[in-house]
């Protein structure tokens, strides 16, 4: 049947009467009229909901859940997501009917067919995850991991206003492997307890449940360092390995310890205070482990990290072979030592542009016998390089994911 121009104006406003009516409750208090609009497009009052504080002091965080699969979050009172859930859920078996609200979209649409429908190209967020942006709303379609074009796999639709943070970690809140590693002194909103909680984050970093920033404090030091009061503030970010969010524990020398999740988005962004020389707080057995590590010295993005152990200086430099890129790590011998002492960095690009042009993977390379990841202590090497560095690389690998 020929579609009218009638109808056709009549789907547009449908859709167009749907962002708004969303548009107008983000941002809203749950309090206002656009939110009771909303919710009155959901079916009237939300048949559950869940009321939690995320972290400490942290905010409260509550997911208003409607029979028909709409769900609205609020943080402190405002609202800061909603959802449209095709997949069915507990408080919504059948998931919500996507045509009322959209002019031709299915529950089984694929990523193609919402890009038709909606008139726009989506953005890449995650393997099964799509970001469209219609008239200042951020939409995220998020399907089966890797189905995207396959009927039958959009699980929901979630918006935000377009100022508010890309990843916002709501979707998180209720990770099972992080959501209980916070330990608190009494009921929320009550403080943190400090020792209590670094006991449970170093149950969960042993069981491989967290990874530790090399950047922020170790775990392990943060009490020590706390108790020295030689910082202002002291932070601690671990990485859950379920959902991504980072745990940050932070003491500080005048105020109360807090505890917060945050996007790695926001962790990156976030200042960390220098660490002052282990000398200064640090037992006997912690001084005599840093004492053998690697320090990074110096390092050019992309190009080449400096460390130094012992007294010794390595060069760890890129260079390419085909269509592929290795390094080599060479120990500075007293020559490179004095030119580096002279020259400084421009002396290591130097060094490092030779060692890439001697083709380094040849034994005709001056390099070849020289390269420390050519010996049986390679992985030795390997490790301690990329610990020493980890805080450079674990920014730059961020960045990249965020692409
Ligand atoms: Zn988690």
């Amino acid at each position: 049947m020929p579609v009218s121009i009638d109808n056709v104006q009549m789907l547009r406003r449908r859709t167009r009467t749907s962002l708004r009516l969303i548009a107008d409750a983000l941002g809203s208090f749950e309090a206002d009229p656009a939110v009771s609009r909303l919710a009155a497009a959901f079916g009237g009052d939300p048949t559950h909901i869940t009321d939690r504080r995320i972290g400490e002091p942290g905010y409260r965080s509550r997911h208003l859940h409607f029979s028909s699969g709409g769900e609205i979050v609020t943080h402190d009172e405002a609202v800061v997501s909603v959802t449209l859930h095709v997949a069915p859920t507990p408080t919504a078996p059948q998931g919500v009917t996507l045509n009322h609200w959209f002019a031709n979209v299915d529950n089984d649409a694929t990523l193609d067919d919402l890009a038709a429908a909606l008139k726009t190209t989506p953005k890449y967020t995650g393997e099964g995850s799509r970001q469209f942006t219609l008239e200042g709303l951020d939409v995220w379609s998020i399907f089966t991991e890797s189905r995207l074009e396959e009927r039958g796999n959009l699980l929901r639709l979630l918006f935000r206003t377009a100022r508010q943070e890309l990843e916002h970690s709501d979707t998180h809140e209720q990770c099972p492997t992080c959501s209980n590693l916070l330990v608190r002194r009494g009921g929320e909103g009550s403080g943190v307890a400090v020792d209590d909680t670094v006991a449970a984050l170093s149950h969960a970093l042993e069981h491989g449940l967290v990874t530790e920033d090399e950047s922020s404090v170790a775990l392990s030091d943060l009490l020590p360092l706390h108790t020295s009061g030689l910082m202002d503030a002291a932070e601690t970010r671990l990485t859950c390995t379920a959902c991504g969010r980072v745990l940050c524990l932070t003491t500080f020398r005048n105020a109360d310890p807090t505890f917060e999740y945050v996007t790695w988005g926001a962790a990156s962004t976030r200042p960390l205070d220098e660490i002052p020389p282990v000398e200064q707080w640090g037992d006997a057995a912690r001084i005599a482990a840093e004492s053998g590590r690697m320090h990074l010295v110096d390092h050019l993005p992309g190009g080449w990290f400096l460390v130094e152990q012992r007294g010794e200086l390595f060069l760890d430099a890129r260079y390419s072979c085909g269509p592929t890129d290795f390094s080599a790590l060479i120990r500075l011998d007293d020559s490179e030592r004095e030119a580096y002492r002279a020259e400084g960095a421009d002396y290591i690009s130097d060094l490092a542009r030779r060692i890439d042009n001697s083709g380094p993977f040849q034994k005709e390379s001056p390099y070849f016998s020289r390269d420390l990841y050519r010996t049986s202590k390679r992985d030795r090497y390997k490790n301690e390089v990329n610990r020493a560095v980890s805080h450079v690389t674990w920014m730059a690998q961020q960045r990249r994911r965020r692409r």
